[in-house]
């Protein structure tokens, strides 16, 4: 299982998904972590420590593929 964030600093959100999330993108554009974008994760403790270090204000899983 993989799971995505999603790093929106514009908006200081960071949001966890599950793998095959109709929200996530199929075309995943490589982007600095720091700039924020889509980043993929073997597993969901390593998933939750991007979040936490992300510092994005509000970070939420999604509500569609509840992970
Ligand atoms: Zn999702």
């Amino acid at each position: 299982m993989v799971y995505w964030v999603h790093i929106a600093h514009s908006i200081d959100r960071a949001t966890l998904h599950r793998e095959r999330c109709a929200e996530v993108p199929s075309n995943i554009t490589r982007t600095d972590f720091w700039e924020g974008g889509w980043f993929d994760y073997p597993d969901k403790d390593r998933a939750l420590t991007a979040m936490e270090q992300s510092g994005a204000t509000d970070q939420k899983t999604c509500p569609l593929c509840k992970p």
